[in-house]
């Protein structure tokens, strides 16, 4: 369509993309952008201009409000895209989110390991090649009790090295109730069949028993597999055989049994008065062959996968070529390492692991953090925020103890002629982004995922958020 006299009048008044460039290299905010960027950010914003001519024939900006628009822009592509985000939805292990904090003791490692060479597959004793899953056996056995152990890229690589490895071409009998699917299209009859074992269901869905197994084993089977369902709860008339018995009933045949755990935890929750996980070391008590859990979920740790085992059937998955495709990257076996050496300290490791620190904390610490966030925000003195104390619950997630309700504290935040949806959507997109929810039309922040340093960054988006109407 020919423009308007109008618009043609107003595209007159459009700038170069060279005037504006100038106008930019003259200022020192601009003196470490490079040049592709600049000049890119300074054409997508003419670009911008020249079609809200077109669209509803908008006046040209001056100059200096073109250069404010350009400094966004540039910031913008200057800005990682992987960001830190403050997580006040209370779901602790937030897959979407990053799963795990490091412990500081993590971190520090990856650092020093990240930017310095390292031992990472050298015996310095010996002074030849060594192996990058030595830095971790010993530990991990030494926490487990199991008799060998390995680490891999996550658990769902652990599932499929160890299928792939013990039951290729063969049956691999499951419980009907087991059958689990994890979010991000993990689903245990998928890596089944990826794997090349032969997927075998017994039992129903609320209950299976031992015949059941026992009735399925033939000739063709290489392995029994547990897993744990760890993001749903089978209730009411179920039934499920206990781990040692079906290692009882693998022994009198020869097979070995594999328990895929899931989340995987070293600590007892219900010490601090949670509902019960099953622990690492109680599947290695009750003689399972193999036993997989993840690095990041009620671990706290990095993403990784984790094996534990006898050391004959780890011998051999440790030799399968998988092994390489699925290997542990050495940052995270920096923090790995560093992580399973706080649960040495049973006493300590509880405070040291975020994960941890956050599930187990107290109420009137989530209380008091609330309120410190409550007085930060009054701070601000704007008449149009209002703020509520709601006692809610909060989530485990990470796919562990589901129906664990954590209570907690939430603060609903409400401002005046704005929709929570709004605000919801304004505090996603700050700066450093805070992800909240809403509940009955009210957005809301829970305190027990919140980070003590983290309230000046709330305080910081609620402050934008007021002054952009
Ligand atoms: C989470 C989970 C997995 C996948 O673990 P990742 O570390 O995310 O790969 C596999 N099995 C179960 C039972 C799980 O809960």
């Amino acid at each position: 369509m020919k423009p308007s006299e109008k618009q043609q009048k107003l595209l007159q008044d459009l700038p170069g993309v060279d005037r504006i460039l100038a106008l930019a290299q003259n200022l020192p905010e601009y003196a470490e952008i490079p040049k592709t960027i600049l000049v890119g950010s300074i054409r997508a914003v003419i670009q911008h201009l020249r079609t809200a001519v077109f669209t509803h024939e908008a006046e040209i900006p001056t100059d200096l409000a073109i250069l404010s628009a350009v400094k966004k822009k540039v910031d913008w592509e200057m800005t990682p895209n992987l960001k830190r985000v403050v997580n006040a939805t209370g779901v602790v292990v937030h897959t979407n989110l990053g799963r795990s904090l490091l412990a500081r003791e993590a971190l520090d490692h990856v650092v020093e390991i990240a930017g310095a060479y390292s031992n990472l597959e050298f015996d310095l004793a010996a002074g030849k090649r060594g192996s990058r899953y030595s830095h971790v056996e010993a530990l991990i056995r030494e926490i487990s009790g199991a008799e060998a152990a390995m680490a891999v890229n996550n658990n769902a690589g652990a599932v499929l090295l160890c299928l792939d490895t013990l039951a290729k071409g063969k049956a691999v009998i499951v419980s009907r109730g087991e059958l689990v699917e994890i979010g991000g299209s993990f689903r245990i009859p998928d890596v089944m069949a990826r794997s090349g074992a032969l997927l075998k269901e017994v039992g129903t869905t609320n209950r299976t028993h031992l015949r059941d197994y026992e009735k399925a084993m033939g000739q063709d089977t290489g392995l029994l597999l547990k897993v744990h369902t760890s993001n749903y709860s089978v209730v009411g008339f179920t039934a499920a055989v206990p781990l040692h018995d079906l290692v009882k009933l693998a022994g009198r045949h020869c097979l070995p049994v594999m328990e895929d755990l899931g989340s995987g935890t070293f600590i007892d929750f219900s010490a601090y008065g949670l509902i019960k996980e099953p622990t690492v070391q109680e599947s290695v008590a009750a003689g399972a062959d193999v036993i997989t859990f993840s690095g990041d979920k009620l671990l706290g740790g990095p993403q990784a996968g984790i094996i534990v085992g006898k050391k004959a059937l780890l011998d051999q998955i440790k030799k399968n070529p998988l092994t390489r495709a699925l290997r542990i990257d050495k940052l995270t076996l920096a923090a790995l390492e560093a992580t399973l050496r706080l649960y040495r300290d049973p006493l300590k490791v509880v405070e040291k692991i975020p994960t941890l620190r956050m599930l187990v904390c107290p109420l009137g610490v989530i209380e008091e953090r609330a309120e410190n966030l409550i007085r930060l925000l009054e701070s601000l003195g704007n008449q149009r925020i209002s703020l509520m104390r709601k006692k809610l619950a909060s989530k485990t997630g990470g796919g562990a103890l589901p129906l664990m309700e954590l209570p907690s504290i939430c603060i609903g935040l409400s401002i005046q002629g704005m929709s929570a949806a709004v605000i919801e959507k304004r505090m996603r997109t700050a700066s450093t982004p805070v992800i909240g929810r809403i509940e009955d039309d009210l957005y809301l922040m829970d305190a027990r995922t919140i980070q003590d340093d983290e309230l000046t960054v709330i305080r910081a988006a609620v402050a934008d958020l007021v002054q952009a109407v």
